[in-house]
């Protein structure tokens, strides 16, 4: 799923690509991909796009006169800039049906969120201005490379939740942007266990959560716009991740070998050596199936 380092790339460049950009056609062909009714989504047409912006992984367009497109993407959706109209020839084949939301620009170009698979869960959210901050965005935790983030702020956070580092930094509800793979990232540079408890951190070790968290996402960034230049982002550039879906290869650090924690449908990459002490943690998956 694309997390924080991969959408801020994404708001950039599409703000570059898009910004004073008029929409000139809007065709909806992935229905539950709409969230919203009122205002309708036809007001897009006429509407210019002002800013791209990233909250937490949700993408903002400002539009003139008066409002917001919020999208996620989900694990699947990604943003095209195709160089034909949404109407007139019809994408064809696959790539065609994997259209949600295609938004014809004043200069020709499809503004397309195609989606991958089967599951179809990449949302998007009409507002009038002022009004965004009641959907989806409400409830959103910090922005982790905002100044309001410091580390007392962190020592907070992981005071009032009680739960596995893991699941603080991906939960959305204290910190924003970061998934399953920077996740693992941040508690690897960070030398803390994904499986240890918000409560039992010490000052030590809230610091040095902290330090990892804007080191990993800011090199996360970095990382993006060397590899992907202009352009906008399809996948995750997988060798800027140390450990996630690393596993086996010996640890960059100390090099023991990468484990794993299947969960769910979400695995979690860590050092034993590094990270907990040399305990390696069962796999979950296996041990429930044998319960
Ligand atoms: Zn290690």
């Amino acid at each position: 799923m694309p997390e924080l380092p991969f959408l801020t790339v994404l708001s950039e460049n599409l703000k570059r690509q898009v910004q004073g950009r008029e929409i000139r056609e809007v065709v909806v062909r992935g229905v539950s991909a709409l969230k919203t009714f009122d205002p309708p989504i036809d007001r897009l047409r006429g509407a210019r796009i002002t800013d791209v912006r990233r909250r937490g992984k949700y993408l903002l367009f400002d539009l003139l006169p008066d409002l917001v497109l919020v999208m996620h993407l989900m694990r699947n959706g990604r943003l095209q800039l195709a160089a034909e109209p949404a109407a007139g020839r019809r994408p064809s084949g696959r790539a065609g049906r994997d259209v949600a939301l295609a938004l014809t620009l004043d200069d020709g170009r499809t503004l397309r969120l195609i989606e991958m698979g089967t599951k179809k869960r990449a949302a998007v959210w009409l507002f009038r201005r002022g009004e965004e901050s009641g959907g989806p965005l409400a409830g959103l935790g910090s922005e982790p490379l905002s100044d309001a983030f410091t580390p007392a702020a962190l020592a907070e956070m992981l005071r009032a939740g009680r739960m596995r580092l893991k699941q603080f930094l991906t939960t959305q509800r204290y910190v924003v942007g970061i998934g399953n793979a920077y996740a693992d990232e941040i508690l690897w540079e960070a030398r803390l266990s994904p499986q240890a408890m918000t409560t039992t951190l010490g000052p030590a070790e809230v610091d040095r959560l902290h330090a990892a968290i804007r080191a990993t996402l800011a090199r996360g960034i970095d990382g993006h716009r060397q590899v992907l230049g202009d352009a906008l982002p399809m996948k995750e550039p997988l060798h800027l991740l140390s450990v996630h879906r690393h596993g086996k290869e010996p640890c960059p650090r100390c090099g023991a070998p990468i484990a794993v924690i299947f969960y769910e449908d979400r695995e979690t990459y860590y050092c034993p050596a590094c990270q907990s002490g040399g305990r390696v943690y069962a796999d979950r998956r296996r041990s429930r199936l044998l319960r």
